[in-house]
């Protein structure tokens, strides 16, 4: 069973002028998919080559002989989840079971705009900022490289990847700008309601 590149849920020139069609093109159609190539190639023969994709990633997560095959999943399955955390249209504070989970677990929605922010922004070098489920708390994380909640059993409900290659074409070294921008056109807040219900 080989991992698939999966459909971008929109398309590519459709966040703009938030994120290019430039920058998706690269970022989907080059990166997103040079994990698929990688993890495939070195899943090739090995015991994990019939595991699913989230199987693949706890199995490898902390173990130094399999980096190369946690690296590429985990980005396999951090680009999936990206793409979904945002829509056109998006951002700004939400409605449904997420607005109201935010209020109670973390103030309020500015408290978690701010926090989420700092997260994204502060992560030295290459990584993620997340939303997610710990214990049944609503919590904020950064993750640096490849490195994924998942691993960690935690439910990831909304990420913004922070490498220079998901903001560089569109807003150079300008991080603060483009996680801005996440935050107030592009959440997906349809998406984190979604995965809030499989989370309790
Ligand atoms: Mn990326």
């Amino acid at each position: 069973m080989a991992i698939t590149l999966p459909e971008l849920p929109y398309k590519k020139d459709i966040l703009e002028p938030h994120i290019s069609g430039r920058t998706l093109a690269f970022h989907y159609g080059k990166h997103h998919n040079a994990y698929v190539t990688n993890v495939n190639k070195l899943l090739e023969g090995t015991d994990l080559a019939d595991e699913t994709l989230e199987n693949i990633i706890k199995k490898t997560a902390n173990r130094s002989d399999q980096t190369g095959i946690f690296n590429n999943a985990a980005q396999v399955w951090n680009h999936a989840f990206y793409w979904q955390s945002m829509k056109p249209g998006g951002g700004g504070a939400p409605s449904g079971a997420a607005a109201k989970k935010i209020i109670s677990d973390l103030g309020s929605y500015d408290m978690f705009a701010q926090k989420f922010k700092d997260a994204a922004l502060t992560q030295f070098g290459s990584g993620w900022a997340w939303l997610l489920m710990k214990n049944g708390t609503l919590e904020v994380m950064k993750t640096s490289n490849a490195d994924t909640p998942i691993a960690r059993g935690l439910k990831p409900l909304l990420t913004v990847d922070v490498w220079e290659h998901a903001y560089y074409l569109d807003y150079q070294n300008r991080r603060g700008d483009y996680i801005d921008s996440f935050v107030q056109n592009l959440i997906n807040w349809d998406f984190v309601n979604f995965n809030l219900l499989s989370a309790t």
